[in-house]
């Protein structure tokens, strides 16, 4: 493996690069026919815009794949996450892995998407020549060109799924227009932007007609649905249309934004009765400084009255959140403030970062000052705590019959997701 000349921007991608060299032990060679493996990496999000590339590529009638383990592709297709550290060493070991099977002749074209491609591009290019080419996050036609397909109008709507089909996710717009000073995704993802109803509609009636019965609504801040497309926060009008859908039974929202939080959501959600009673709204911290400084646009009182609000208009909702733990400035008083609120909220589910210092990003500006093993030890904390909460949580659930959905069988025993 070639080793690149030094570039301190790029010190701790060339670290990745160098990492993983020669790490494949391949076995035949020789070309192939036209077969497209699309390989996505990172959130749901990337993985509809994989699904999305997958349906354009056979409607043009090109062999595509997703995740195949097979050899028998000759053109590879990473769609990459650029998120935080391990998701970006993540992306570089896999587009490695592929250079190499390109070396060995395993693949003829190796193409990059995604939001690492987008957020590094220009380095990339230089730290990683064996790629054949870069695409940013809104390239598909570009690629579709690359790959010698037109994008097909008539296949908006329509989408072939990578998962089990009873449930997909929907997404309801691209983009962020919030400043969360921690965040790198508006630098890959861009504007925010709204997918018009009746093309969300369409979509839903076309997945369950292939028998789709659970949507997750997913979107980098879905409360902010429609400001952009129908000047106004649109997503309870969106909630019913999809709610009309027929044989959609189970609608969960994701990704919601707590400053700005339209109410009137709330009251789709309590009268519909196939919108499921859960809600994922990542808070971020417990403390108003902390709040502040993460540019959250809003307090801890503010948030614990949001709650309050969202529990008394909908009986019985289940809340998972995010916090991140270790964000430059948080003393150990601003951490015993979350603790406190994560006791005091009593969350269904909750997800733990230690804070991941991005560059360009507004955070960027100030002093790393949380030692990595104090942020670890702050998550694992957190974590400890709750699943405390979440034990008392589910003990409460004995006895009680709940309507599930089966996800997979293991052995005896059938995996599910329940609805609240
Ligand atoms: S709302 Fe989410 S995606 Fe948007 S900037 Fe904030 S953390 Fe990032």
């Amino acid at each position: 493996m070639q080793i690149y000349p030094a570039c301190p921007k790029l010190n701790c991608l060339r670290y990745f690069v160098f990492l993983q060299a020669n790490s494949l032990a391949v076995k035949t060679k020789g070309s192939k026919k036209t077969k497209v493996n699309i390989v996505t990496l990172g959130c749901s999000k990337n993985l509809v815009d994989s699904e999305v590339l997958l349906t354009q590529l056979r409607g043009n009638g090109i062999e595509t794949a997703h995740e195949s383990k097979k050899d028998d592709a000759n053109i590879v297709v990473i769609n990459t996450c650029g998120f935080i550290d391990n998701a970006k060493q993540e992306s570089i070991d896999t587009i490695l892995r592929y250079v190499d099977a390109k070396e060995e002749g395993i693949v003829e074209k190796v193409y990059v998407t995604g939001c690492l491609s987008e957020r590094y591009k220009d380095d990339l290019q230089k730290e990683i020549p064996d790629v054949d080419a870069w695409f940013g996050t809104r390239d598909l036609s570009r690629l579709l060109k690359q790959l010698n397909a037109n994008y097909k109008h008539e296949l908006v709507g329509e989408r072939i799924l990578t998962n089990p089909s009873h449930f997909a996710y929907l997404k309801i717009s691209e983009g962020c227009d919030r400043p969360c000073s921690f965040c790198a995704i508006p630098l890959m993802r861009g504007k925010h932007i709204s997918k018009p109803i009746e093309e969300l509609v369409l979509e839903a009636k076309n997945l369950a007609k292939k028998g789709t019965k659970e949507l997750l609504l997913i979107a980098q801040d879905s409360t902010y649905y429609g400001l952009d497309l129908y000047k106004k926060r649109n997503l309870a009008e969106l909630l019913n249309h999809l709610a009309d859908v027929e044989g959609i039974d189970w609608i969960r929202l994701h990704y919601a934004f707590p400053t700005g939080f339209p109410l009137d959501v709330l009251d789709v959600m309590a009268s519909r009765p196939n919108i499921c009673k859960y809600l994922d709204i990542p808070l971020q911290h417990g403390s108003t400084r902390m709040l502040q400084l993460m540019r959250r646009g809003t307090t801890r009182e503010k948030t614990e009255a949001l709650l309050n609000t969202i529990r008394e208009k909908v009986s019985g909702i289940a809340i998972r959140t995010t916090l991140i733990a270790g964000h430059p400035g948080e003393t150990e008083a601003e951490f015993e403030e979350m603790m406190n609120f994560v006791e005091t909220s009593r969350f269904d589910r909750l997800g733990v970062f230690p804070y991941s210092h991005e560059d360009n990003t507004h955070s960027y500006s100030m002093a790393d000052d949380v030692p990595d093993d104090v942020k670890q030890a702050r998550v694992d904390q957190l974590m400890d705590l709750q699943q405390g909460i979440s034990l008392e949580l589910n003990q409460q659930k004995i006895g009680k019959t709940m309507r599930v959905l089966i996800d997979r069988k293991e052995g005896g025993s059938f995996l599910w997701a329940h609805r609240v």
